[in-house]
């Protein structure tokens, strides 16, 4: 019953004006998909205020601008939110087929290439946060990290588990603080057995309530990997479709993610701190400063169950087309054996200035 009503909502289109009370606003861009505001006039700048405040509570539909709007507020409306702007036919001021034509570039140069004001402003809030609490608990053992992650993310935070080798340390640190927390699982179609059974071990071993399967998109999974062998034409092709993108859906509705990097594994992570800003959301790392020993010392503990592949030499384990037990000293040696990767793109830097580019509205204007 409650989904067939918040589906009905999720397609509406919300009208509210300038004189619109902040509160129900808010309520407006929760039940809608998309919202006008409509400027009665064009010096009225609450419209503004309003755009922002939607776009700062998560607000990610479109937000489209109507009424009596003069062509130099484009600068104004974009960096507030806007996304379409569409002046009324036959407005006196502004007639919508001269819109485009009368807007001059030059009065706000580079509107489209800075953050929308609204955008920058969160971002900076963002990082400063997690400058100081890596200031506070920088060097705080894994479980406090965990506790504070969750009081500060309370409800927009998701742990982000591969089942893998030394994954049920910080799950069960997770469930000592709250069991009901999300575990997204990249559930690849690529798993060994082994790990499968492991994760149906561990979810009831401790007892977790939340374990969330992120599988392929069934079109593109078809399109892409018809033969299912994608990952020996092009492994980073096949980490993207099976991994990343799958990932990246199910992210959209956190705000933080708990990971199991750590900086032993090198590739890149030997100056992980426990708190990272990406660009878009923040990155918990509470065992970052965990090496294998200390680990191995704290399943003893715990008396946490070992992944079944660990007495076979695996030491990192992930699909099972592209891993094998370690040949070397280091731990994701056998990640895709025989080629120079050693990351599947789900932290990559890259990925992460694409985010942050993609974040970047363009504006529409309707005329
Ligand atoms: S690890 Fe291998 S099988 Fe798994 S998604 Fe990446 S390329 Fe595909």
């Amino acid at each position: 019953m409650g989904s067939e009503a918040s589906v009905k909502h999720a397609h509406s289109r919300v009208e509210i004006d300038t004189a619109t009370a902040p509160q129900a606003a808010l309520d407006a861009a929760r039940r809608a998909a998309a919202i006008d505001i409509r400027f009665p006039a064009f010096k009225d700048g609450r419209g503004y205020s309003l755009a922002a405040l939607i776009r700062e509570s998560g607000f990610a539909g479109e937000l489209r601008a109507t009424g009596d709007i003069l062509p130099d507020q484009k600068d104004y409306l974009t960096r507030s939110g806007f996304d379409v702007i569409a002046p009324d036919e036959g407005s006196p001021r502004w007639a919508r087929a001269s819109f485009t034509h009368a807007y001059q570039p030059g009065l706000a140069k580079g509107a489209n290439d800075r953050l929308p004001a609204y955008r920058a402003r969160a971002l900076a809030a963002r990082k400063a946060q997690v400058q100081a609490l890596n200031q506070q608990y920088g060097d705080a053992p894994p479980e406090t990290i965990i506790a504070v992650a969750l009081e500060v993310f309370a409800g927009r935070i998701a742990m982000l588990s591969s089942f893998g080798i030394e994954a049920a340390l910080g799950l069960a640190l997770l469930a000592q603080v709250d069991r009901a927390v999300p575990v997204l699982f990249l559930d690849t179609q690529r798993h060994f057995p082994q790990t499968l059974s492991y994760r149906d071990q561990l979810v009831a071993h401790l007892r977790l309530e939340d374990v969330r399967p992120l599988t392929p998109d069934p079109a593109e999974a078809r399109a892409q990997d018809h033969d299912g062998r994608l990952y020996e034409r092009d492994s980073e092709a096949c980490c993207d479709l099976r991994k990343v993108r799958p990932l990246n859906a199910a992210l959209d509705g956190f705000d933080a993610v708990i990971t199991g990097r750590k900086r032993a594994h090198g590739s890149g992570r030997e100056a992980l701190r426990p708190f990272e800003f990406d660009g878009e959301r923040v990155k918990i790392n509470p065992v970052a400063g965990l090496d294998p020993a200390r680990i191995a010392s704290l399943y003893r503990d715990m008396k946490l169950p070992a992944h079944p592949l660990g007495a076979q030499g695996y030491t990192s384990v992930g699909c099972w087309p592209c891993t094998a037990p370690s040949a070397g000293t280091h731990p994701r040696d056998g990640r895709w054996p025989g080629s120079d990767r050693s990351e599947c793109g789900i932290f990559d830097p890259v990925r992460t200035a694409r985010a942050e580019a993609a974040s970047r509205r363009t504006v529409r204007l309707i005329g």
